[in-house]
């Protein structure tokens, strides 16, 4: 029989090191909320592939949808014979994305390639070289988006030269003694020591971090970046990779301020796992790179278009903002409960929808992080038949980012399996 074991020895043998992976759990099949490994044990997901399948694995409606495009092509490039579904697909997220502005779209196939174009789009508006970016923020693993993402290690660390005219500033996090006013005065400060305004084309944010460990912008932080950036002239790119499609009950998190970014970067659950992503902006900032200048060849792939579509279809049809409304009241209150037990390590429970945090602490103190206990949670997690992912700064915090269309038993039941796994590891 295959094992995981197995199957592990073989990855190890031909995989490159730096391409880890956090469970020797291989993938069988998988459905909805369920995943099952090649021993035939079966999982809940409460990771979605890193929030991916925010409508669950192999959804019906999506299947249908990739098996129907791959029966008629696969490929033909939209930058040399486009396809009806890449049009579509542009005028359904210019018009979900939030503001009033005429918007425009372009397509590429990974979360930091949008990113990469989102920078491109707005030094080629602006005519200017900055861009600042946040401590923590993550935004991709490519050169400039490594650049870009405010941590070391394990990004950054043996991969330099960066590039350059990147400045980053602390991401607001009252928990960690960072006040709002704190990062407004830091960026203000940076315009007076490092950069001119006039040189800023972007200031890219998350509007809710992913990989740094799910710590809000407020919606009062958002406007004032928002206002500040408008005084300058200086673009604002909300990076809704992780946050964005319904994920946060919101179709993108920037919803939550009321405010209109000049461009937002989307991946990850725009289409379910096939591989697209997307820069949507204003249509006036979005022009101004020439013909030519964007795209590559499997930007806006005829599979992930369908994908996406489908993917919008069953957001609504399924209504999964309410659903991750609901799903957000269940963990507050599981993971609260957590919290009132065990006051001395449950330094905090936060999120929106279906993007929830458990940070943890030592000895009662929140400037102590407990990466120990983090990881020791995350390595006991499959003997209770969950899939769960760890994050943050300070490598501290379990992320849940269960499937939007998780049905109400099986969140019941990984919520109690959680539980039952925090008190045994506590007990340790
Ligand atoms: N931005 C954010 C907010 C992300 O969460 C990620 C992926 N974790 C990226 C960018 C990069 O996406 P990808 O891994 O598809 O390049």
């Amino acid at each position: 029989m295959t094992t995981n074991l197995s199957l592990q020895e073989r990855k190890q043998a031909v995989f490159a090191n730096g391409q880890g992976n956090l469970y020797p759990v291989y993938v069988s099949h998988a459905k909805n909320a369920e995943l099952w490994d090649v021993e035939g044990n079966r999982y809940l997901d409460f990771g979605t592939g890193i929030a991916v399948c925010n409508t669950g694995h192999a959804h019906p409606a999506l299947v249908e949808a990739v098996k129907d495009q791959m029966e008629k092509f696969s490929h033909s490039c939209v930058m040399v014979n486009p396809y009806e579904s890449a049009v579509a697909l542009a005028e359904k997220l210019t018009k979900l994305a939030p503001g009033d502005s005429p918007k425009k779209a372009m397509f590429v196939t990974t979360g930091a390639e949008a990113v990469e174009n989102a920078i491109k789009i707005a030094r080629a508006h602006t005519g200017r070289r900055g861009v600042i970016a946040f401590n923590g923020g993550f935004h991709g693993r490519t050169n400039l988006t490594m650049g870009l993402t405010g941590k070391v290690t394990p990004y950054k660390d043996h991969f330099g030269p960066f590039p350059g005219e990147i400045y980053h500033v602390p991401y607001p996090n009252p928990l960690h003694g960072i006040s709002d006013e704190q990062s407004l005065t830091a960026l203000s400060t940076l315009m007076k020591v490092d950069i001119s305004p006039r040189d800023v084309a972007a200031i890219i944010i998350e509007p809710i971090q992913g990989e740094g460990g799910f710590y809000i912008a407020s919606p009062d932080f958002m406007r004032a970046l928002k206002v500040l950036c408008e005084e300058h002239g200086i673009l604002l790119i909300c990076d809704e990779i992780q946050s964005g499609f319904a994920r946060t009950g919101h179709m993108f998190h920037t919803e939550a301020a009321g405010i209109e970014p000049d461009l937002m970067t989307m991946a990850k659950g725009i289409a379910g796992g096939i591989p697209i992503s997307a820069v949507v902006g204003k249509a006036n900032v979005m022009d101004t790179a020439p013909v030519g200048g964007l795209g590559g060849t499997y930007g806006g792939s005829p599979l992930g278009c369908a994908a996406g579509l489908a993917v919008l279809e069953v957001i609504e049809q399924e209504q999964l903002k309410d659903r991750a409304m609901m799903i957000e009241q269940r963990f507050m209150e599981s993971l609260n409960e957590l919290k009132a037990r065990y006051p001395e390590v449950v330094a905090d429970v936060r999120g929106h929808g279906a993007m929830i945090a458990l940070e943890l602490m030592t000895d009662g103190e929140v400037s102590k992080p407990n990466p120990a206990l983090t990881k020791a949670i995350i390595a006991k997690a499959l003997d209770y038949g969950l899939i769960l992912l760890a994050c943050g700064f300070y490598g501290n915090v379990i992320r849940f980012l269960p499937p939007l269309t998780i049905p109400e038993a099986h969140l019941r039941e990984g919520l109690s399996q959680f539980s039952a796994l925090f008190d045994e590891v506590m007990a340790e």
